[in-house]
């Protein structure tokens, strides 16, 4: 057998060297005690798992690092998600008067799952991905990001994979992660634009003046629409698909297009038509027909589960937690490397745990010199683990986001230390 082929049935046994031996704890309580310039942050948040047999545990919270190794290493969790940041301890909720334990702050989050596409992707369906649609996820990834950097102005976002169909972003900066339920609504329902549900033909309609943002995210559809949309997914190609094109255009378009589809097969000439077509109609009837950009957009424009970006204590699955169907890690996505990144590569813990063990020539164990240092042998040990297996990449990415956020904090405390010196 492979050590990719994964059998969820081992994940019982692999689990606890993969949390013992791989699960980068250093680089996550360094993430989520955000430099400490807020007391508590860490110890109020909440953390949740699920364990063997689909137990789902809420309201996990650890006073430090310590704490958190040694219940999951425990616990060894199937699923780890990471929730708010509370008014109190997470796991103290039952003690506190009723109400005034509450959710205070969090990551702004999104997440975007391959099946809420199913209309428009014909290589697929329902948990299935390849890398004809997986384009969609990279569509989204790059729309979403240039908007909140640019439209909303966050620097630290944090592209992760789910492990199976989709991805997520985590934005950390202290701006985002003090929103309120209100604002965090807005924003998300400013990011929506593909409307209505399965009865819905038409799910995107624009009207004038288009919005900068749906502007650039037409530029940034551009770039893929050909190879996603004529070449993978064949919409122009196809009977079926072609028909599910031709009912988002005006009804004496649809005629003419029909007409001239038949003398021209090739994909492209034919979205040329249909893009001369909104031109000429726009030119005739002195009102702007956008059909073509609103083809696009339904086609490729990102899909958010907008409910999972709305509330404040929504929890989301943690990066670094294992996908228990599939075996394969949450890893942060590298946007330098987004057009290269491939799912089917992510590892899998039964890789990475094989990898572990394979010997390295050259390579012996370290002697612990000095016996007082036995924690941070064991974190080196941890560290020297990790970067014998393929997770190595993904950690180090990891870290250089943690070093970005990181100076950000740093100005946080030197201001607070600047304060108390005035004082
Ligand atoms: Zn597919």
């Amino acid at each position: 057998m492979l050590a990719s082929d994964y059998d969820p049935a081992s994940l019982p046994d692999l689990l606890p060297l993969y949390y013992k031996r791989l699960f980068p704890f250093a680089q996550y309580y360094r993430w989520l005690n955000y430099g400490g310039v807020q007391k508590n942050y860490f110890q109020n948040r909440e953390f949740s798992f699920t364990l063997k047999d689909d137990i789902y545990v809420r309201y996990q919270s650890f006073s430090a690092q310590s704490e958190l190794e040694k219940e999951i290493q425990k616990m060894n969790p199937y699923k780890i998600d990471i929730g708010a940041v509370y008014s109190h301890r997470p796991n103290q909720h039952n003690t506190v008067k009723s109400g005034s334990f509450q959710a205070l702050e969090k990551e702004l989050v999104f997440d975007i799952d391959m099946t809420d596409y199913d209309d428009v992707r014909s290589c697929c369906s329902a948990a299935d991905i390849c890398p004809k649609c997986w384009i969609l996820m990279t569509i989204a990834i790059r729309i979403l990001d240039r908007t909140l950097r640019e439209d909303f102005g966050f620097q630290h976002l944090l592209w992760v994979y789910s492990g199976r169909r989709g991805v997520h972003c985590w934005v950390c900066d202290e701006s985002a992660r003090k929103l309120s339920v209100t604002a965090r609504s807005a924003v998300a329902e400013y990011l929506s634009l593909v409307k209505g549900g399965t009865e819905t033909v038409k799910k995107v309609i624009l009207s004038d003046p288009i919005h900068p943002l749906i502007k650039e995210s037409l530029t940034l559809v551009e770039r893929y629409f050909t190879r996603y949309a004529l070449h993978g997914q064949e919409i122009l190609s196809r009977k079926d698909t072609l028909d599910k094109v031709l009912a988002l255009v005006p009804e004496d378009v649809r005629k003419d297009l029909q007409q001239d589809f038949q003398n021209e097969k090739k994909p492209e000439t034919r979205w040329k038509l249909i893009r001369d077509h909104a031109f000429r109609k726009t030119a005739t009837n002195k009102k702007s027909h956008h059909f073509e950009k609103e083809i696009m957009l339904q086609y490729c424009y990102p899909r958010l589960d907008v409910n999972v970006s709305k509330g404040v204590n929504h929890l989301l699955k943690s990066p670094f937690s294992v996908h228990p169907k599939t075996g394969r890690i949450s890893v942060p996505i590298d946007l330098k490397e987004l057009e290269k990144f491939d799912p089917f590569a992510v590892p899998t813990i039964s890789l990475i745990c094989e990898e572990l063990d394979r010997p390295k020539p050259g390579e012996e164990d370290e002697k612990v010199e000095d016996k007082e240092n036995e924690k941070d042998a064991a974190e080196k040990r941890r560290i020297r683990d990790y970067k014998r297996t393929s997770l190595a990449k993904y950690v180090k990415y990891f870290d250089q986001f943690l070093d970005s956020v990181s100076r950000s904090w740093k100005g946080e405390l030197l201001k607070k230390s600047d304060l108390q010196k005035e004082f």
